[in-house]
């Protein structure tokens, strides 16, 4: 038997001081690339300079032919939707589970995010997203939860068979790859964050990745209007004559954050690496606690482990309620345990649930969602535990001693009762 449980007086599992997972990284070359663009440029207006280096890097990161910076992945998204021409009264099928980024834009377009099922993991489920579709269907948006990519193949060929635009949100999972292929480019278009904590970070801002050409002009015109929708648009297109304008709006990345972004995608493949060892220990460990299930990843799925997830399960606990194991958990030291919190079902929040209060005239062809209406979606969001998962070999013994937390916890799970 392990040591008492510290929420009863025992000594605690973790004895390091926290905090025990900042992100990004960052060192002296980082601080030197982001000071150095100080003196280069704090603004820039066209396709040049770091903005023009962090495109040309994810262009060939990702092996695409167009990348471009927004401010934010909430941008990369709103400019992605228009640019795949989702029109006022369109429908498109999103994750019912997601951070409610991924689908939200859609109600400044006037268009309706359909929320579908998922999985027990949090990815959407193909088949349901299969009977969701109707004549307003424009697109499927896919999200890959906590980092790991959804069911690529099934829901690529269901895109293709109902001639669907096929979008996805990446924000999780930078670099993440299903069947050696990178998510974020399996469709139309990709969409990216590149927010404080993502995979990959610049603190704030996003990208969009695309191969299509019409697509490229469109995402200028929406986020990067005058001078670089001149330059890049072609004399001549359609597009052209708005380039001054664009559709109004203007969201462009900080060079500051690109130069910090740049800096970070030139480490992503090692970060990778490195939480791929920690999360095998952690999947090995973890998964013979009881009151743990850790799922193995299938075949041909590579994560990017934004997150490690866990599924509660207080049947082979005596019943314990998850806030008394979390409870636990946390009073062994080992805080960076979490529970999904604003990246929960979007049924649950007001904005799905009654938008014409924001957006008055609102199509609600099949909103008006409640609580209760995806319960795959809504019970895997109240039992899942996560972890971030650590990328240096050094705190494989923070991961350690996180592991005897959470066997201390169920051990003496019958002392929580
Ligand atoms: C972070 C995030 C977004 C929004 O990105 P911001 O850069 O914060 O605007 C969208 N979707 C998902 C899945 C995210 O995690």
């Amino acid at each position: 038997m392990t040591s008492p449980l510290a929420l009863l007086g025992g000594t605690p599992a973790v004895t390091d001081a926290g905090p025990h997972f900042t992100w990004p990284p960052i060192d002296d070359v980082t601080r030197m690339k982001v000071v150095s663009q100080l003196d280069s440029a704090v603004s820039l207006p066209g396709r040049s300079g770091i903005v023009a280096d962090l495109e040309d890097a994810l262009q060939d990161y990702f092996d695409v032919r167009h990348a471009i910076t927004t401010s934010s992945g909430t941008a990369a998204l709103h400019a992605g939707y228009w640019a795949a021409r989702i029109r006022p009264g369109n429908e498109v099928i999103v994750p019912a589970w997601t951070f409610h980024a991924t689908a939200s834009p859609l109600f400044q377009l006037g268009a309706v995010p359909v929320l579908c099922e998922t999985r027990p993991d949090g990815n959407v489920d193909p088949s349901r997203v299969a009977e969701l579709i109707t004549p307003r269907t424009h697109a499927i948006m896919v999200t890959h939860l906590w980092g790991k990519p959804a069911e690529m193949t099934d829901l690529t060929t269901l895109a293709r068979d109902r001639d669907l635009a096929l979008l996805e949100d990446g924000s999780h999972a930078h670099g993440a790859s299903h069947g050696g292929q990178k998510v974020g480019t399996f469709g139309l278009a990709g969409a990216f964050s590149l927010n404080g904590p993502k995979p990959l970070s610049g603190g704030e801002g996003g990208f969009v990745l695309t191969d299509d050409d019409d697509t490229y002009y469109r995402v200028l015109t929406f986020a990067h209007s005058n001078k670089r929708a001149r330059n890049e648009i072609p004399e001549g297109h359609p597009l052209a004559r708005y380039a001054v304008t664009g559709a109004g709006l203007k969201f462009r990345i900080h060079p500051l954050a690109a130069a910090l972004a740049h800096d970070q995608l030139s480490r992503l493949n090692a970060y990778l690496a490195g939480r791929e060892e920690i999360a095998a220990y952690l999947i090995r460990e973890l998964g013979q606690v009881p009151g743990l299930e850790v799922s193995p990843m299938p075949e041909g799925v590579k994560p990017s482990w934004y997150a490690l997830t866990a599924t509660y399960r207080p049947d082979q606990l005596g019943g314990l309620p998850l806030d008394r194991f979390y409870a636990a958990l946390v009073a062994e030291g080992a805080t960076e345990f979490d529970r999904p919190g604003s990246t929960r079902p979007l049924n649950q929040l007001p904005l799905y649930q009654h938008p014409s209060h924001l957006f008055p005239g609102y199509p609600n062809i099949r909103s008006r969602y409640r609580e209760g209406d995806f319960p795959v979606a809504e019970k895997a969001h109240t039992h899942t535990i996560k972890l971030p998962v650590w990328h240096r070999e050094q705190d494989l013994k923070l991961a350690e001693q996180y592991v005897s937390a959470a066997r201390k916890a169920s051990e003496h799970h019958k002392e929580l009762l």
